[in-house]
């Protein structure tokens, strides 16, 4: 179907073209298709792209074999006499592949289901709406740009891929080491080492910055540090990477603290998660004169390039690195291509979810911006503890709701803590996106005992009326 490939003049392969079938480029592939649109999806690897295949899923999979490895160790503490006696990694691969090879299927069946044309192959763009893949042009009457990111390193750090690993090696770990030294106290890196300190290493995060997961509220960061020291996850902030030497055991890692006091951390691995960059490079994107900066290709809201009818969606556009916004984003340009004038993604109502042991999730605005945003005096916080939410008692967590509100205005962000709160975000963001007053919410009726409760409950205390809650 594809071969006559642009020959007729005005002629288009597709309506929509896409470079890169992640999170980002699927969803629009698939959105486009559901509206009679048709679609060409180019991929060099797998329909999936790095949240199904070396991200989110995996990532996931390997935190919930640390929870129930967890739960064996921390039996007794519940009464129950379970002992933990290893971690068979090919065993909790097995089931990890096992999760990631059922959605893959799955996804494939629903590309193949909505008529879209998968074109195999390394993709570069050519022409103002047209990619070239193994010398073939094809052309789309619309361009979506959406080849993701991959795994940064730093200056003079090279990975090896067997001792000094990214995430994708990591994830193909055949034994849990000894020892790791973390670079990066980011999401990647915070869940991480969240998994190989359950499964028994000795696990040690460097971090420039001088807080773990920086981009969320200091609370969180604060609670994230508590529950890690006493779980034994040193970490050290502040610091710096300086050097790495391979040595007979593994690593000998050099940092510099902001003193600029060096020390050695002699570990087996070291990972290197400190972020991700935009896969743009060599893809054609400049040379087509897509406007871009720093590799990252510029979209407005509404997901448009400089070029006409050239669409950006995904990690390689300036913004959070998440999945979901990338699924939103593709949804979004489907629906615009196809003329439904859909309302533009808004970054500050993506929700956030680290998903280390605690978990830490939040929407909207942390403190310090908001009193930016709306000046000192108009901002009220209140933080609920998880101390007085039944459920998270049972499971023997802790952690807080804690919530920013303008003063008698809506709540504007929301920031929880504790183990399983990711799936508290989804009410978080109503809250946020439907810019709910505190009183709008109190009401609401929160199923005993939940963990949701807990957002219940903050509503009602900064509505004035708390009820489980000192003070
Ligand atoms: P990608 O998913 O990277 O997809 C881009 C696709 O384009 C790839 O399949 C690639 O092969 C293809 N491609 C690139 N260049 C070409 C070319 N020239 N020709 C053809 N094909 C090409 N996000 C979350 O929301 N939740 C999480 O829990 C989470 N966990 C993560 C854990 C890890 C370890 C990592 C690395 C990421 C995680 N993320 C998570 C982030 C998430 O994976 C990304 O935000 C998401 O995958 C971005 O989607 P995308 O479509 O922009 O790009």
């Amino acid at each position: 179907m594809v071969a006559d490939a642009g020959h007729t003049p005005g002629h288009t392969d597709f309506d929509v073209l896409v470079l890169g079938a992640g999170s980002g480029g699927y969803a629009c592939a698939l959105r486009a298709a559901q509206l009679g649109l048709t679609v060409g999806l180019v991929e060099k690897d797998k329909v999936g792209g790095t949240c199904l295949h070396v991200g989110c899923i995996p990532t996931k999979a390997l935190l919930h074999a640390a929870e129930v490895a967890d739960s064996a160790r921390d039996s007794e503490r519940f009464g129950v006499k379970a002992s933990l006696e290893g971690i068979d990694m090919a065993g909790v691969n097995a089931y990890k592949d096992g999760v990631v090879a059922r959605l893959f299927k799955g996804l494939t069946g629903l590309v193949k289901g909505r008529g879209i044309t998968v074109i195999e192959g390394a993709g570069t763009m050519t022409g103002p709406r047209e990619v070239t893949v193994d010398g073939t042009a094809y052309t789309g009457a619309h361009l979506v740009l959406a080849s993701g990111s991959y795994s940064r390193s730093l200056p003079g750090l090279e990975v090896d891929g067997e001792r000094v690993l990214t995430s994708e090696h990591a994830l193909r770990l055949e034994h849990v080491p000894s020892s790791v030294v973390v670079l990066g106290g980011g999401v990647i890196g915070s869940e991480f080492a969240s998994v190989w300190r359950s499964f028994g290493a000795d696990v040690t995060i460097v971090e420039a910055l001088p807080r773990l997961v920086a981009a969320e509220d200091p609370a969180s960061s604060k609670a994230l540090e508590r529950a890690f020291r006493k779980r034994g996850i040193t970490f050290k902030t502040s610091t710096r990477f300086s050097s790495v030497e391979r040595t007979s055991e593994g690593v000998a890692v050099t940092v510099e603290d902001a003193k600029g006091a060096t020390s050695v951390i002699e570990a087996e691995l070291l990972l290197v998660a400190v972020g991700r960059g935009p896969a743009t490079d060599g893809l054609g994107y400049a040379e087509q004169g897509v406007a871009m900066e720093r590799g990252f290709v510029l979209a407005d809201e509404r997901c448009r390039t400089n070029l006409e009818g050239v669409y950006a969606v995904g990690d390689i556009v300036p913004g959070l690195q998440l999945a979901h916004r990338g699924f939103q984003q593709g949804i979004f340009v489907a629906e615009e291509i196809a003329g439904l004038a859909p309302v533009p993604v808004e970054e500050s109502a993506i929700p956030r979810v680290t998903y280390s042991h605690p978990e830490i999730a939040s929407v909207g605005l942390d403190e310090e911006t908001a009193r930016s945003t709306y000046g000192d005096g108009a901002i009220e916080t209140l933080t609920y503890d998880l101390g007085g939410n039944g459920k998270s008692q049972i499971l023997q967590t802790q952690g807080f709701v804690k919530l920013v509100r303008r003063t008698d205005g809506p709540v504007v962000g929301v920031h929880m803590v504790g183990d399983r709160v990711g799936e508290l975000v989804g009410e978080a963001q109503l809250i946020y996106a439907w810019e709910a007053h505190p009183d709008d919410v109190a009401p609401l009726v929160h199923a005993h005992p939940t963990q949701n409760e807990a957002l219940g409950e903050a509503h009602l205390a900064l509505a004035g009326k708390p009820l489980h809650a000192h003070g």
